[in-house]
């Protein structure tokens, strides 16, 4: 990978823009790769492993929001966020999604390029992260949000994945009461530990060899869960 030029995707579903976006970037010597819609955005994450990601958030088939968070399940590629809504609040909700700039339409060539060299440069190069966890009988694939037990697909509602995905991001160490609730509920008024109580039950249930004695699932009293991943 040394040597090569870094490769940035862009997620845009206005040819114009790609067509200024990709003489820009090619023309600074970046490799270059683009989606026009938000699932072919998150396939060709996947596929490229691109070192950047410049992200439109009106996008056809889904919010770019929306991208964002699933791509932050598994990634922490940097994206910056380009779009004509301006307002701050636009601007917190990307960044609470996991967005890590924002450009406003329009913007010229050489503000974008510095913003590329800043995202760049914070990305280390151990940022190279496996869209797959896998663990004991389990399999998850975070790109395709596909569980697999010995093989076998289990279906989670999207609560009961969110947090699974939670603590496999944060597998190995505790996660809190406060940081689970606020990141599957997303802070929601009235979200309490009784909640989590139930959802991890239920993620026990589905599965945990032993439900009742969970091996990976693991309580941690008064505090939070764990999700155990060595002996
Ligand atoms: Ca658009």
């Amino acid at each position: 990978m040394s040597g090569e030029a870094p490769l940035i995707l862009l997620v845009e579903d206005e040819p114009q823009m790609r067509r200024f976006l990709r003489v820009a970037l090619e023309g600074s010597g970046y490799r270059y790769g683009e989606a026009a819609t938000g699932q072919e955005g998150l396939a060709m994450a996947v596929q490229l492993r691109p070192e950047a990601i410049l992200l439109d958030l009106g996008l056809p088939d889904m919010d770019g929001l929306e991208l964002v968070r699933r791509l932050r399940e598994w990634s922490q590629t940097p994206v910056i966020v380009i779009s004509a809504r301006g307002q701050e609040t636009d601007k917190v909700a990307a960044l609470d999604a996991g967005a890590d700039d924002y450009l406003t339409k329009p913007f010229g060539t050489r503000e974008l390029l510095a913003r590329i060299r800043v995202a760049l440069r914070h990305a280390g190069p151990e940022a190279a992260e496996e869209p797959v966890f896998e663990l004991d009988r389990w399999r998850v694939d975070l790109a395709k949000r596909q569980v697999l037990v010995e093989g076998q697909e289990v279906h989670l509602t999207p609560l009961e994945y969110s947090l699974f995905t939670t603590l496999i991001r944060h597998a190995g160490r505790v996660v809190t009461h406060r940081q689970l609730l606020k990141e599957v509920w997303g802070g929601a008024a009235g979200a309490q530990p009784l909640y989590l109580r139930v959802y991890m039950t239920q993620l026990r249930h589905k599965l945990e060899e032993e439900p009742s004695r969970p091996k990976y699932l693991q309580t941690e009293p008064g505090v939070g869960y764990r999700l155990r991943v060595e002996d």
